[in-house]
């Protein structure tokens, strides 16, 4: 194949509308470019007729969206002389910013949760080499410690903070917009820090030639005005844990409980930002049980073939239920993101299905009994 075809990730594909330069060294592991499916059963049994599709983004290549973020921030960090980035992270922030570190030839730091983080996540920071350091708290400590850090030592912030994360996640809103030939009538996301709902919309803004003031690069005021590729942008709807949903509680929560780790965080970075998508988009924030989110990953891995961890199952539970209720009325095409892989947590997904597998002799008869028991 002649290297011009070759995909080389999300920057060098929507170039002219990220912040690098001609001669700018991009550090890419081929992240973006992830499918968008349509679902084709889970729809049949709701009685609507809504066209739903998932952006699988756990396919990307640490397995989650932060990779989208990561390979802007990591360019940025390079372009800049720094030899070190640092994060806290519930997981996926770590297991992306540890591959693209090595990738680039420089150090990553990463604080996580003791004890609270899902078991993929953490072979993923390890194996790639990041420095792994456990803190006895939770997301929101490591967060307030990396920022008074990064004061004293040199190294850069790659949370979603660094606004050049939000500027390569905004690139998942182009995709959509390039498959669909329009934008969605609604974009459902799980929301922790809420950067992923603001780069989403700072994407769809861009790609219909209008302003926002979530977009810290121009603040409703855009020095890099693009060509219009879509007239409209979404309804952007967040749904978040019920044990972790300060956008429902109105205020920071200190202690956010959830099964769904990733978004296991209580005070988020870009409140003032999902607000702000919030009210521009005249959208909704709500909240599901870990109940829903756990029923809602095994819906989509039993009707679909589709598996993604429980976090990122939030923005289908919450979706069904919208949809179910008219809240997203009948004809409108909608999009969720899955936002990380399902195998990045195997513990919560084996815990799910006690009881589902068969122990029998190494034995013809016994091979076809259990077969024969089994067929629906
Ligand atoms: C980071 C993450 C989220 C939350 O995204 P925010 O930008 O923090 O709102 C959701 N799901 C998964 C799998 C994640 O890794």
């Amino acid at each position: 194949m002649p290297e011009s075809k070759r995909y080389t990730g999300l920057i060098e594909k929507y170039r002219a509308r990220m912040p690098v330069s001609a001669s700018t060294r991009l550090i890419s592991l081929g992240e973006g470019n992830t499918p968008l499916i349509r679902l084709e059963n889970i729809p049949a049994t709701l009685g609507k007729d809504v066209e739903l599709y998932i952006k699988y983004e756990g396919l990307n290549p640490t397995g989650s969206f932060k990779d989208r973020g990561m390979t802007m921030a990591v360019t940025q960090a390079v372009a800049e002389g720094s030899r070190a980035i640092i994060c806290a992270s519930t997981g996926n922030t770590s297991a992306a910013a540890a591959a693209y570190a090595a990738r680039a030839g420089i150090t990553a730091f990463v604080l996580i949760p003791e004890g609270k983080i899902a078991l993929g996540k953490l072979a993923q920071a390890m194996i790639h080499g990041a420095v792994v350091i456990q803190i006895r708290g939770n997301f929101d400590a490591g967060m307030a410690l990396v920022k008074e850090v990064a004061e004293q030592t040199p190294v850069t912030i790659v949370n979603s903070i660094n606004p050049y994360r939000l500027q390569g996640q905004k690139t998942a809103a182009f995709e959509i917009v390039d498959a669909l030939g329009r934008a969605p009538d609604f974009h459902c996301l799980p929301v922790g820090n809420a950067g992923n709902i603001t780069a989403h919309w700072i994407g769809y803004s861009e790609y219909a030639g209008q302003q926002t003031a979530a977009c810290a690069f121009c603040a409703g005021q855009c020095k890099y005005p693009h060509p219009a590729v879509t007239g409209k942008r979404p309804v952007m709807v967040g749904y978040q844990a019920a044990g972790a949903a300060p956008f429902l509680r109105g205020h920071m929560v200190d202690h956010p409980e959830t099964i769904a780790t990733a978004i296991r965080i209580g005070h988020p970075q870009s409140w003032e930002h999902a607000w702000t998508v919030q009210k521009e988009s005249a959208g909704w924030f709500d909240e599901c049980t870990d109940a829903e989110i756990l029923a809602a990953q095994k819906l989509l891995t039993e009707k679909e073939g589709i598996f993604c961890e429980p976090a990122s199952a939030t923005s289908v539970a919450g979706a069904l239920r919208d949809i179910r209720s008219g809240k997203i009325p009948q004809g409108s095409s909608v999009v969720c993101t899955l936002t990380g892989h399902g195998l990045k947590d195997p513990d919560t997904a084996i815990r799910q299905c006690q009881g589902d597998m068969l122990t029998v002799d190494a034995e013809l008869g016994a091979v076809k009994t259990a077969i024969l028991d089994n067929m629906t």
